[in-house]
């Protein structure tokens, strides 16, 4: 049986609900996977290597990047999963600021001090010293390791992924399903 393990690094969840879009065929996956690392389980670490590894979302901070490279170290295949693994998605968007020396720090300002939506009467921004450090900008997952596949959404359909992840699980080529790739 063939071992799977998922991961939402800077991403929304939406991948991983769309898989639970797959409807009464997740009983057919459970027969064909078992689920290690996942969100889906809660689990939070590796148990053993894994065959395929799920990679949603991209890298903006320092845990994602050490989570994605451990998912490479971890699983035989790795797939990219959704836009924002892929290219980057919503997070990417913080790379358009850049007009100051220090474009992180204008980011920062712009999302917790500087925004008219913003309401912050202390001026404080988040600085416990638990959070993970960001980057300077934001990586997609190609740019960190070597991702095998992707499949591209956002998010997949239950149809693309049920399409692409038989067909890693049997070997067999991979085919795109009637309404092929959506972006909702
Ligand atoms: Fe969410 Fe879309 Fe990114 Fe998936 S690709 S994590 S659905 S924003």
């Amino acid at each position: 049986m063939k071992r799977i393990a998922t991961v939402s690094l800077a991403g929304c969840f939406g991948c991983h609900m769309s898989l639970l879009d797959i409807d009464e065929r997740i009983i057919d996956l459970m027969k064909l996977v078992e689920f290690d690392r996942t969100p889906l389980n809660d689990l939070k670490s590796f148990t053993r290597r894994c065959d395929i590894g799920l990679i949603e979302g991209s890298c903006c901070n320092e845990e994602n990047v050490a989570t994605l490279r451990e998912f490479r170290r971890q699983c035989d295949t790795l797939v990219g999963v959704g836009q924002c693994a892929i290219m980057g998605g919503l997070p990417v968007m913080r790379n358009a600021i850049m007009h100051s020396d220090d474009p992180l720090l204008e980011c920062l300002e712009e999302a917790y001090l500087n925004s008219r939506l913003v309401y912050n009467p202390t001026n404080d921004m988040p600085n416990d010293p638990a959070l993970p450090l960001l980057l300077d900008k934001v990586y997609i997952c190609s740019q960190v390791v070597k991702i095998d596949y992707v499949i591209p959404g956002c998010p997949p359909s239950g149809d693309l992924l049920w399409s692409v992840l038989t067909a890693l699980i049997n070997g067999t080529p991979i085919t795109t399903p009637p309404g092929g790739v959506k972006y909702d």
